[in-house]
């Protein structure tokens, strides 16, 4: 009787060992990723929060996201958007907006950015930066790993580029964006003015373009897309403490990216830990920013509903493209006389 009680209790223990096993296996999404597009806005903080965002609406209802995620406690750009790409404290990395546009940096500097590491991981792959202020790819991207640099003085140019990009059948392992119309409203209207909405609503309709480019190269299937914001505005500039400034969205969506409001303690630098974990890397060890607990599930089925704006729209916005275009080659052709 005894040997038949441990018989079946052993029978019952491994059965629940492989079930845990099981479930670990299917909630992993280490590696779970071809891709990483992280699309940055700068000085958008959480007003995706308060304007009309459909396109931010059908891209993250089914996934994770917070509006008022942390930023570093110093509030401005490159303080931030190097926390975002390295993993680091503005403490450890020292990124002021003047030093990047300024210096540049290559890969024997210290705290380098996940684009290093996923150089490491995947010596032949396509990595790309698009920027609007190109400080970025200036001073805080590497400038000796190969990283393509796209830079655009315009948030409609930067994404013309991204969908011209994707047209020409480009598959990047790793993508970073940074629009930078919103902070640039808020800098000549004042943060929360109707201009500063209105641009961010502008914004959403870019998310919206960019996602639609990748989506329609059937990339998002085993994707992760990422919206992330380097800090908010007060009605008079930026840089200090206030709850304003210091929350910045962030946005996860992927197949195995649960549907939820991510924890409070979630900061806009924990889009380097998440970016490397998704595409299989390990995450340095002096990295402070983590993967958020409550942001991987089990991989399901997503659908998102097609982009709102009308075909008609959209038509007009693609000859707004095409005006842009031919304006940017006349000031070219002139510049160069
Ligand atoms: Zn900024």
């Amino acid at each position: 009787m005894k040997k038949c009680l441990a018989l079946l209790l052993s029978a019952l223990l491994l059965f629940s060992c492989a079930g845990v096993a099981f479930a670990a296996e299917e909630t992993d999404s280490f590696g779970a990723y071809e891709h990483v597009f992280i699309i940055g806005i700068d000085g958008l903080g959480a007003s995706f929060d308060k304007v009309d965002s459909p396109n931010f609406d059908r891209i993250f209802a089914d996934n994770a996201y917070r509006h008022d995620a942390h930023t570093e406690y110093i509030t401005t750009s490159a303080q931030n958007w190097g926390s975002i790409l390295t993993g680091v404290s503005y403490d450890t990395h020292g990124f002021t907006n003047d030093w990047c546009e300024k210096n540049e940096r290559d890969s024997t500097s210290d705290n380098n950015s996940i684009f290093y590491y996923a150089r490491q991981a995947f010596p032949d792959a396509e990595l790309v930066s698009f920027n609007n202020w190109d400080a970025i790819n200036h001073g805080i991207i590497e400038n000796d790993l190969g990283v393509k640099k796209i830079n655009r003085g315009t948030d409609p140019l930067v994404t013309d580029a991204i969908v011209r990009y994707f047209e020409k059948g480009n598959t990047p392992k790793l993508m970073f964006v940074q629009l930078d119309s919103v902070d640039h409203a808020a800098h000549t209207y004042g943060g929360y003015s109707k201009q500063y909405y209105s641009a961010a609503e502008k914004a959403d309709v870019f998310l919206g373009d960019i996602y639609d480019a990748i989506d329609a190269r059937g990339l998002m299937k085993d994707s992760l897309f990422i919206l992330v914001a380097d800090h908010g505005e007060t009605t008079n500039g930026h840089g200090g403490q206030t709850k304003d400034e210091s929350s910045a969205i962030l946005a996860v969506a992927g197949h195995s990216v649960n549907q939820t409001v991510l924890n409070e303690d979630v900061h806009n630098r924990d889009v380097s830990a998440i970016a490397l974990y998704a595409l299989g890397i390990e995450q340095p060890e002096h990295f402070v920013s983590s993967v958020p607990a409550d942001l991987f599930g089990e991989s399901r089925e997503k659908t998102v509903e097609e982009n709102p704006m009308s075909p008609a729209l959209r038509g007009l916005r693609k000859l707004l493209y095409v005006f842009v275009r031919m304006v940017n080659l006349l000031v070219s052709v002139f510049d160069k006389k």
